[in-house]
């Protein structure tokens, strides 16, 4: 179990179950909450981004959604590595580096961070990754930067078309052996949760900055997203649907 999810066995060998929660956390988990309806539009955002980029040739995780809250996966070693794609500055780094926010980024730029809770994910050079062996060489790290750039290539055209700027997001990929081969695959998610959206026309935030920075109407926020990829209908109301909590299953001694 993790902040924002849980994965459970899946019905077959190299298989896992994806739940998505509603559970919200900031700031290395010192700020917590839960957010009704969170891990549906979750759920639902991440399936239609993973699809579409499974239609572009990147390879993910996701095999299916099961239902309003699960996915059924390939059951990855997720690498310990947070890959961060900017396209404008704000966040972390111009925190770190005194740079205006809102800064436009001639190109994008990829940053690395060693996944770590207890260390607060520290920001780390591509130099950390090889030499640590987090990834295993330099080929499969440039093939996964190339995905990166890829990936944020397909996702601004996408939501630039619905009136959204895709300002930076996260990504995490994974080892699968699949027939004996080791692949490459985008993993964990992409929803609000991972990535910071902003109106193109009055900037307001449609992500997890609204529950970070307490600006409120933070599933509003997420349905906004939704809605604009034409995921859920105007009508749609899903803060109000209520769920039962999963029932987890032991996995070591399988
Ligand atoms: P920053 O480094 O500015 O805090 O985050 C950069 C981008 O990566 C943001 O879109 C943020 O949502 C995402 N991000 C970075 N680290 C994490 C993390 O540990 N969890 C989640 N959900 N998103 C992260």
């Amino acid at each position: 179990e993790g902040k924002a999810k849980i994965i459970y066995e899946g019905p077959e060998k190299g298989t896992a179950i994806q739940h998505f929660k509603d559970d919200a956390t900031a700031f290395n988990n010192q700020k917590r909450s839960t957010v009704e309806g969170k891990g549906v539009l979750n759920n639902r955002i991440s399936e239609h981004i993973l699809s579409n980029l499974n239609q572009i040739g990147i390879k993910t995780h996701l095999i299916k959604r099961l239902n309003m809250r699960e996915q059924l996966v390939r059951l990855v070693e997720i690498l310990p590595v947070e890959f961060i794609v900017r396209n404008i500055a704000t966040g972390s780094m111009t925190k770190r580096l005194g740079i205006p926010d809102g800064t436009i980024l001639s190109k994008p730029l990829i940053e690395y961070s060693y996944k770590n809770d207890d260390l607060g994910d520290p920001l780390i050079a591509r130099e950390h990754i090889l030499e640590f062996k987090w990834v295993k060489d330099e080929k499969a790290l440039n093939f996964i930067n190339d995905s990166c750039l890829r990936i944020n290539d397909f996702m601004q055209g996408m939501f630039r078309g619905v009136g959204i700027k895709l300002v930076d997001f996260k990504l995490e990929f994974g080892i699968a052996n699949i027939e004996g081969k080791e692949n490459i695959l985008l993993a964990d998610e992409i929803s609000p949760d991972t990535c910071r959206l902003w109106d193109v026309a009055s900037e307001k935030k449609l992500d997890k900055d609204r529950f970070r920075k307490d600006l409120g109407n933070i599933i509003q926020g997420y349905q906004e997203v939704a809605r604009r990829l034409g995921i859920i209908h105007e009508e749609a109301n899903i803060s109000e649907v209520k769920f039962g909590k999963p029932k987890a299953v032991n996995i070591k001694n399988k």
